[in-house]
């Protein structure tokens, strides 16, 4: 810094600590990556918007990942989401998501048989969902950071309707009833959700408790909403794919 004024004047007008001020001065690219990342700034915020962070947060938990692009001293991270062809709106609202909450990096879309990987590479993405790690995601522990459950808390619908987009599906059941007069076929939607991660199906569960929507699991590994006032009141933040 040629300009005249000393670290220690520097740091106290900005409340930046003289290291970091120091670090910032020798490897001028973190300054530029701090300064865009809430996560890694001298005081972590949430990152914003909330709703759009809480959707991708499901998007991610549901079926996204999180590896290396590159070389390892490059540090930098893909997030990979993938969606099938037969629904363009959740591409687009994917695709929207990632730009929302990493502006500065570019979203590529690729088409794959039969489905459309959007992805986006950023040294952020391992501080804005920690829950990235090797291995696949129901073999290890997946718990949200307290600030991460803040933001779950202030807009489950999101989180939610990230989760459905992904996981989950919303479609019609039809059972069968024995009657006097002959079987007769009903027909009611029905939302499930499908996870292998027993600590992901307990944080759709706990959402949907957030939201008033009643809940059980029918299988090990899918949660089921199948109850016509619970479905009604999911419609509002989630509804079918598109
Ligand atoms: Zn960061």
């Amino acid at each position: 810094m040629e300009c005249g004024f000393s670290l220690r004047s520097i740091s106290r007008s900005t409340g930046v600590s003289r290291s970091t001020l120091r670090d910032w001065r020798e490897y001028p690219e973190k300054a530029l990556n701090r300064a865009s990342c809430p996560r890694c700034a001298e005081n972590p915020a949430p990152p914003e918007p909330q709703s759009d962070y809480a959707y991708l947060l499901g998007l991610y938990l549901g079926d996204g990942c999180i590896s290396r692009a590159g070389a390892k001293e490059k540090e930098v991270w893909k997030l990979r989401v993938v969606c099938s062809d037969a629904w363009p709106g959740l591409i687009r609202e994917c695709e929207r998501a990632m730009r929302s909450i990493r502006p500065e990096n570019k979203v590529a879309i690729q088409q794959k048989p039969g489905c459309v990987e959007v992805s986006s590479c950023s040294r952020h993405w391992p501080c804005l969902f920690p829950q990235s790690g090797p291995g696949r995601k129901h073999m290890r522990t997946i718990e949200l950071q307290p600030w991460q459950r803040a933001i779950v808390c202030a807009v489950p619908g999101h989180f939610a309707r990230g989760l459905f987009h992904s996981d989950g599906y919303r479609g019609i059941n039809r059972i069968r009833r024995h009657l006097a007069d002959g079987d007769r076929w009903y027909e009611y939607p029905r939302y499930l959700f499908t996870n292998e991660s027993s600590d992901i199906l307990r944080l759709c569960g706990e959402t949907l408790d957030l939201l008033g929507v009643a809940w059980r699991f029918s299988r090990r590994n899918a949660i089921s909403v199948a109850r016509r006032e619970a479905v009604a009141r999911l419609d509002e933040f989630v509804g079918p794919k598109y």
